[in-house]
């Protein structure tokens, strides 16, 4: 089986399992504890922490271990909500976040808040102008996401940063999908607020971060223990950050410049031979050239999505209909539908691959093939039919 489906989640690095191996097996402690095993644990923490601050150029105290970007996407959308209520109720966002990011906002809706969607062009992309406008003094938060889990559309991060701060809103962004590729800076892009999950990089599942910046208090979204200075309560998965920082120390500038280059390479690999086979096919956020670089969405022509999927899976390739979530129970894509339009073949028609560390040219000329003939086949067995 080939696995092309790395924007759902991705293999852990041979390095993080055997980091996480040796904490588990030596340094079990509780990071809390006064005892020795409680500070050796707390100083994997430490250690552990100073990593993910330094990733983004972020202090170490404005780091908050969560269980992943869902917690700490909820955490920014609803407590800041119940901190600053009585400042204002709008919130803004883009109409092709996550769930993660939607479902609050929906409840939120629900509790008086005035939610803006923004909408985004054939890129996947807002307007500048739209957030412009939208951003009004009772505006407390604008969050936008950096790279987007469907067709990889990256965001203006830092023109957004410079608007959101010529207003009263703190700005968030669930980096997600594009910490694995870009470089990023908090301080230089103004972000407040960021969300990262350790499973799309090679890291282990369940755990992630919230960077909020130190002007910012939150108030704690899990209530109990005084762990992560009291803004996040519950003992601390130490080979988890450990594993975490452990898979970021793995991606230097270096190598995610060296990733970005292969899957430029491996999308280029695709559009080639799909076009030589004669499949007719369009990139889904095409004309963008600068996107999150492992997801490759593409519409093909005539075959419906879950056709697509699910001969792929049999030929042994595991690729998505959209983001892991909805794949599930074959929603269309809320992102396809405010990209196209609810009435696009698109939004039936179209497939997610993405791209990992351990893809090779080989698994892409293969899938290529596979997918070629599954296409080929499809589309006679229709013409036989009609
Ligand atoms: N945000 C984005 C953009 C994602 O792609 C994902 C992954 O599913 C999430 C948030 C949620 O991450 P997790 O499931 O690790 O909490």
């Amino acid at each position: 089986h080939i696995y092309l489906d790395n924007a759902a989640t991705t293999p852990i690095a041979p390095e993080v399992i055997e980091t996480m191996t040796t904490q588990m097996t030596q340094d079990f402690g509780n990071a809390s504890s006064t005892h020795f095993f409680g500070r050796q644990a707390h100083t994997v923490l430490d250690t552990s922490r100073h990593i993910l601050a330094q990733s983004i150029n972020a202090k170490d105290n404005d780091i908050i271990l969560t269980s992943g970007a869902t917690e700490s996407n909820n955490m920014v959308i609803l407590q800041t909500a119940q901190k600053r209520a009585n400042e204002g109720k709008r919130i803004i966002t883009t109409a092709i976040e996550h769930h993660s990011v939607l479902k609050p906002m929906a409840y939120l809706e629900s509790q008086g808040f005035d939610v803006v969607y923004l909408p985004v062009n054939a890129q996947g992309v807002i307007e500048l102008a739209d957030l412009k406008a939208a951003l009004t003094p009772e505006t407390i938060l604008v969050t936008i996401m950096m790279g987007n889990n469907e067709i990889g559309s990256h965001m203006p991060i830092h023109e957004i940063g410079q608007l959101v701060h010529e207003s009263n809103a703190w700005f968030h962004t669930d980096a997600t999908q594009a910490y694995g590729l870009l470089d990023i800076d908090v301080q230089e892009d103004q972000i407040d607020m960021l969300s990262v999950s350790a499973h799309k990089i090679n890291g282990p599942k369940q755990i992630g971060f919230l960077y909020v910046n130190e002007a910012i208090h939150l108030p704690s979204f899990l209530m109990g223990g005084e762990q992560e200075k009291k803004r996040r309560a519950g003992t601390e998965n130490i080979p988890a950050v450990a594993g975490f920082a452990k898979a970021i120390e793995l991606l230097t500038p270096a190598v995610k410049a060296e990733h970005r280059a292969r899957y430029a390479g491996f999308k280029q690999q695709v559009l080639e031979i799909l076009q030589a086979n004669g499949i007719d096919f369009e990139v889904n956020g095409a004309g963008s050239d600068d996107m999150v670089g492992h997801v490759l969405n593409m519409w093909v022509k005539g075959v419906s999505t879950y056709v697509l999927q699910m001969n792929l899976d049999l030929a042994g390739f595991a690729i998505s209909g959209g983001s892991a979530c909805t794949a599930g129970d074959l929603e269309p894509s809320h992102v396809l539908i405010a990209m196209y339009g609810e009435d696009s073949p698109r939004v039936a028609e179209s497939i997610r691959i993405s791209f990992g560390v351990e893809t090779t040219e080989a698994d892409v000329t293969a899938f290529c093939a596979a997918l070629t003939k599954i296409v080929q086949k499809n589309l006679a067995k229709q013409a036989g039919k009609a």
